[in-house]
């Protein structure tokens, strides 16, 4: 793509360049460097008072600096831009829909961002004498509560900071409930492998790998869903648990998912539930009542507390009875009138902690929040407007794109195969990338592994009808460029970018983590 022809600017009397790129940005986007590469080493925005005596005083023998730290120095205004320029490289989700499947990125209501600023929440500190933070403990204690009524489960492991931590302590739940029930068998736990569906989430698998189990896939059927008969011929006394997600991530929900755990407690193993797609059923459906023994929910996905990029995950993991007692510290307890975090698990093979302190505080408040101002008829509709927003993409998008499970409603999501190309030169990641062009955040893509080319779309209930509408024109006016042979405008794409085409693998492989100050 050529550079506007304006050249840099010149000092009076030069002649102007025109073929010299302008270097400030593009439109009123800036470019920004690394804000080390912004040098100014000996520059600050802040005046500090310290005269030598004062470091004198500090005693650290041999530990004196002796060259100064390698800081970047910015006046206020330069490190005020230098952040706000940064931020719109980033897509946000109060920018546009984002529209990537299995991520839930929905909308994040300013009243949480509210509450968890309330000073009695924001300015805390998990080192406080539990008595001054009696407030906080009952956020805990209340969110507790909601959770495990939402899905009909007896316990819930707070701490677990990510969906991903939230599968590793389940998991480790289970794999402490087969060790004592092998003690009391006088034998060695024998139970060594855990059934993950072809379709799973990456981070299943990992999980499983994580806690020292080995991994056995279980194929699906033509209509996307889990296979009984290949289930059943894989369960037998070395199965610690099964990991199912539901709705899968095919956005369809396991019509066989009570038979699916009936077969794995036959078997004596656990059943997983991979609950980041919660926001599908919640309200509507609770996974105790579909037999789940252990299954994290993303409060940053279903219960809309920040994500990607905006903020840290949190992944409580609710359990069952026959798990419950071997849920991870702490936890709260009732002392009479008092809220106490129990630290220390006196009685009960728990097996630790998956975190210091105890999670992430602020989206605790958040999450609360918002199902306290959704309440359950609004918990409710959140899931059948999820649903619905995702079979109105599916519906207007399928008469030129290929849905890949064209029979029936989807859930919250929609998956694309990439079969509606064939022959167009044009690939997924193409198309992808020309939607950036056209203002649009990609789908997820080239996941779930199970269909061609994937193309996944997760609109959320957040959306309004009017965005609906702006998206799928746009993606419809890309499909029939692409099924018209206009090669040209998907190969070279994003051209609108700050930056184009990159090479991801090389970015994924050989990621460039840390800043080298240049030698010369
Ligand atoms: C997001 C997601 C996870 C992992 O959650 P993180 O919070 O990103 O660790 C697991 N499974 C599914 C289906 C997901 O969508």
């Amino acid at each position: 793509m050529t550079m506007l022809s304006v050249g840099r600017p010149t000092r009076a009397g030069e002649a102007l360049d025109p073929e010299a790129p302008i270097p400030a940005g593009r439109g009123l986007l800036q470019d920004e460097p690394l804000i080390f590469e912004l040098g100014g080493w000996g520059q600050t925005g802040v005046d500090f008072e310290i005269g030598d005596g004062d470091l004198d005083a500090i005693d650290l023998p041999g530990l004196t600096r002796a060259a100064p730290p390698e800081l970047p120095g910015l006046s206020e205004p330069e490190t005020m831009r230098h952040y706000v320029r940064l931020s719109q490289k980033n897509h946000a989700i109060d920018l546009a829909l984002y529209p990537l499947g299995s991520c839930t990125m929905k909308h994040n209501p300013r009243l949480n961002e509210k509450l968890a600023r309330l000073p009695g929440f924001l300015d805390i500190h998990p080192l406080q004498p539990q008595s001054t933070v009696q407030g906080a403990l009952a956020v805990m204690d209340q969110l507790a509560h909601w959770l495990k009524t939402l899905t009909g489960m007896p316990a819930v492991a707070l701490s677990p900071k990510a969906g991903a931590q939230g599968e590793l302590c389940g998991l480790l739940a289970i794999r402490a409930a087969h060790e004592a029930q092998a003690a009391r068998d006088g034998e060695a736990d024998a139970r060594r492998v855990v059934l993950v569906p072809t379709s799973a989430h990456g981070t299943n698998p990992a999980t499983a790998a994580q806690a020292g189990y080995q991994v056995r896939e279980i194929g699906q059927t033509p209509d996307g869903r889990v296979d009984l008969a290949d289930l059943a011929a894989n369960l037998g006394p070395d199965v610690a648990a099964v990991m199912v997600t539901n709705p899968n991530t095919c956005g369809l929900f396991e019509r066989d998912i009570l038979e699916i755990s009936r077969l794995t407690h036959a078997a004596g193993a656990y059943f997983y539930c991979d609950g980041a797609n919660f926001n599908a059923i919640v309200g509507r459906v609770r996974p105790a009542d579909l037999g789940v023994d252990a299954m994290h929910i993303n409060l940053h996905k279903t219960f809309s507390t920040p994500h990607g990029g905006g903020g840290p995950g949190a992944g409580p993991v609710v359990l069952s009875a026959a798990l419950a007692p071997f849920a991870p510290t702490p936890w709260v307890v009732h002392d009479g009138e008092t809220l106490r975090l129990e630290e220390h698990a006196q009685d009960g093979p728990a097996f630790g902690r998956m975190c210091a302190f105890h999670g992430q505080m602020g989206m605790y408040v958040r999450a609360l929040a918002y199902m306290m101002s959704h309440g359950a008829d609004g918990l409710r509709q959140v899931a059948e407007d999820a649903v619905l927003n995702a079979n109105y993409i599916k519906a207007r998008l399928s008469g030129v794109m290929s849905a890949a499970f064209p029979d029936g409603p989807c859930m919250h999501e929609v998956l694309f195969d990439d079969s509606w190309l064939d022959g167009a030169g044009v690939t997924t990641l193409d198309f992808a990338k020309a939607m950036i062009d056209a203002g649009f955040h990609p789908m997820t893509m080239y996941f779930p592994l199970v269909v061609h080319g994937a193309m996944l779309i997760e609109p959320t209930e957040t959306e309004s009808r009017r965005e609906l509408d702006r998206f799928c024109d746009t993606l419809l006016v890309l499909a029939a460029a692409a099924k018209a042979g206009e090669v040209e405008m998907f190969k070279g794409a994003p051209f609108h970018a700050p930056l184009r085409r990159l090479d991801e693998t090389l970015a994924a492989r050989k990621p460039r983590l840390r800043w080298t100050a240049p030698t010369a």
